[in-house]
């Protein structure tokens, strides 16, 4: 009568392995929980994603770190800068690029 006494001692590893992998995702998820929970203070840091950097706008940003308003009014003191005179025609200052299809 030859028991088959073979697994009594050895304890599974793939049981092992999943209790730890449980264990370290419930870990993970609660603390992604807690994180994702508490308000971003990191972003807080970074004004450019928050708001206008204009002082005392704090409008959605647009481009730039700027909101529209204070982006259009940006571009256009820039252009103003740039070229002394009248801006160039639309659909002129951009040039075709034109590519040769090879055939
Ligand atoms: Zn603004």
């Amino acid at each position: 009568m030859a028991g088959r006494k073979r697994t009594t001692d050895t304890v599974p590893l793939h049981e092992l392995l999943e209790s730890l992998a449980a264990r370290i995702g419930e870990e993970v998820g609660r603390k992604l929980a807690e994180e994702l929970a508490r308000p971003p203070e990191r972003a807080a840091s970074t004004p450019e994603r928050v708001g206008c950097s204009k002082p005392g706008c704090g409008k959605k940003v647009a481009a730039k770190g700027l909101c529209k308003g204070h982006y259009n009014l940006m571009l256009y003191h820039r252009r103003k800068a740039a070229g002394a005179g009248s801006p160039p025609p639309p659909g002129r200052a951009r040039g075709r690029t034109r590519r040769t299809e090879p055939t």
